[in-house]
């Protein structure tokens, strides 16, 4: 860990979401602070309105960034949000019509030179001026206007500051908001926690930061201006809270949380080798969700049964080309060779919504970044010669350990059909190519995660081989909330009546059509929900390695047939918080 100051400042505590657990202590690495090296360059005339609109969108980008983070500011408390709301809306303006936006302009349009240089050189002269004022007030203004043209310059070039995978070992990323592929980046050798501004608990940067076993805590808007590079923090990833100069007995006490919960890991270490199986002898599939290859080693020490779900959409993310036939094919082969024989369950590309991969959705502008939109099989089918590669490097690697393929965001059994031709196509080519393949092609299943998927299960299962349900997705799209917008965090709740009965639903629909059906969804590696996941049918769990070992442990104490009798109890309901408590009974007791 990075050395600790010892100087006395004043202890800060912050609130947020804890979304992955486990402390983290270590010295702030601020994510976007500072200038960022700008590109120079003259522009013709023809091109002075194109550039005026880039800046336009910059402008409008950074009011958004900043009115995000206004709204957020205005559930903080007391003196705090009030000053963080002023200073905020000080900012707002700034991007609105200023001295700062009007030079810039002008420049642009007089001078003929790029956007981000025309920020730079109004921002030199406007610094210039108010040094010559030598007043300590007006040295504060000037810093504001710094910090706004430099969210400004970071819209234009949309280049990060500093590549997420070099940062210092011992350090707490800080960030206004960081994007699952930048979460992605992240060394758990190096990162000892995350703390941003905003976030939800269920978007993609959540999960990854729980598969890489960062602590993180999101959605915390006080950090903003409230801490600076270099000072200690510590982040509570279990309790949502962020302490910025931390006392030494403080610190000592976190230190000890942190050891004890370690030991506390450590010990369900002794469930690996234990059969998954239920207190009155039901056998259960507990798989493993993976992101990237750095965690089969987590997979193999949890003692997975599969790889139940492979989110291949990283691979093609912080990078400016598709990654090719080979080099799919060589990726997938680490995974299945690190399984053996344990099935891996290799989903196709799931980008879109709030998984941007540049090199795929730049071409398809907000409907690629948008829930609603190109994402997921719809991506793959308009561009099926990435699919039709995509396949072709699964099967190939299929010939190194089981296999099945799922086809995420399906809503309609035609995208299932659409996707099995390309599927059958990629098998055609390779065996012309005298490739080997698999004896069979593999199974090849749909996610259920679109509320029309789950009310369609029925007829969906008479065209898919297995179903894994996507409780995460499921939930925003049945609810109508956004996973990763922190604000309404508070509504998202899968022990809603209508999640639950569009899971009861698949999972009957599957089961009666005799096809395997999971849950891979943040709910299954969750002790709170397995007997009553277990309860409505579901034998197959995949979740963060990590949590193999506990919902392994609650496993083994549960009866199941008491499980599905309170199932059956709950589904009578029509209030979730008269099924939560329902179900956090039946856990008290059993
Ligand atoms: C889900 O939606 O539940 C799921 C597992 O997929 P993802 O989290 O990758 O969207
Ligand atoms: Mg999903």
């Amino acid at each position: 860990m990075a050395k600790r100051k010892s100087k006395k400042t004043k202890e800060i505590r912050f609130e947020g979401l804890g979304v992955s657990p486990g402390i983290g202590i270590g010295e702030v690495h601020l994510r976007e602070s500072g200038a960022v090296a700008v590109p120079e360059y003259s522009i013709p005339a023809t091109k002075v309105d194109a550039e005026l609109d880039r800046l336009k969108e910059a402008l409008t980008r950074s009011r958004r960034q900043i009115g995000r983070l206004r709204s957020k500011a205005k559930a903080l408390p007391g003196a705090a949000g009030d000053e963080l709301e002023f200073l905020l809306e000080a900012y707002f303006q700034m991007l609105k019509d200023s001295r700062l936006v009007r030079g810039v302009e002008k420049r642009i349009s007089k001078d003929r030179i790029n956007a981000e240089s025309a920020v730079q050189a109004e921002i030199a002269e406007i610094a210039e001026s108010f040094t010559a004022m030598d007043d300590a007030y007006i040295a504060a203004r000037l810093d504001d206007i710094r910090e706004v043209a430099n969210r400004l310059t970071r819209n234009l070039t949309k280049a990060p500051r500093m590549p997420m995978s070099i940062i210092p070992e011992g350090s707490v990323v800080v960030a206004e908001t960081l994007t699952p592929a930048d979460t992605a980046q992240l060394d758990p050798n190096h990162v000892t926690g995350i703390a941003t501004m905003l976030g939800g608990a269920e978007g993609h940067t959540a999960i990854m930061a729980r598969a890489l076993g960062i602590p993180a805590v999101l959605g915390s808007p006080g950090l903003l201006g409230g801490t600076k590079a270099g000072d200690t923090i510590i982040v509570d990833g279990y309790a949502g809270r962020i302490i910025i100069n931390p006392a030494a007995e403080t610190v000592a006490k976190y230190e000890n949380r942190r050891n004890k919960r370690q030991r506390e890991q450590r010990s369900l270490a002794r469930f690996k080798d234990l059969p998954a199986v239920t207190k009155d002898g039901t056998k259960i599939d507990l798989q493993a969700n993976v992101e990237l290859p750095v965690e089969m080693a987590m997979v193999n020490q949890a003692g997975a049964a599969g790889v139940g779900l492979l989110r291949t959409e990283f691979i093609f993310m912080n990078r400016d080309d598709i990654p090719d036939e080979e080099e799919q094919y060589q990726s997938l082969k680490v995974i299945i060779e690190a399984m053996g024989r344990r099935p891996v369950t290799v989903r196709t590309l799931d980008v879109g919504g709030d998984k941007a991969a540049e090199v795929l959705t730049s071409d398809y502008g907000d409907s690629a970044s948008s829930a609603l939109g190109l994402r997921g099989i719809r991506l793959s089918l308009v561009r099926d010669d990435i699919l039709e590669t995509q396949f072709r490097a699964i099967l190939r690697a299929g010939v190194h350990g089981p296999v099945r393929i799922l086809l995420p965001m399906v809503s309609t059994a035609s995208e299932v059909r659409r996707a099995r031709d390309v599927l059958e196509r990629a098998a055609r080519r390779l065996r012309r190519r005298k490739v080997k393949l698999p004896k069979e092609l593999p199974p090849l299943g749909v996610m259920i995660e679109v509320p029309g998927a789950a009310l369609s299960a029925d007829a969906l299962a008479r065209s898919s081989d297995f179903f894994a349900i996507g409780s995460n997705d499921l939930t925003m799209y049945t609810l109508a909330i956004d996973r990763g917008d922190e604000q309404v965090a508070h509504l998202y709740d899968p022990l809603h009546p209508a999640v639950l009965r569009l899971i009861q639903f698949s999972a009957q629909a599957g089961l009666r059509a005799g096809i395997p059906v999971s849950i891979c969804g943040e709910m299954a590696g969750d002790p709170r929900y397995l007997a009553l996941l277990l309860g409505l049918g579901i034998r197959q769990l995949s979740m963060t390695a990590s949590n193999i070992p506990r919902i392994k442990q609650r496993l083994r104490d549960l009866d199941l047939t008491a499980a599905e009798r309170r199932a059956g109890v709950i589904m009578d309901q029509v209030d979730a918080g008269r099924i939560a408590m329902l179900l956090d009974d039946f856990n008290a007791l059993a």
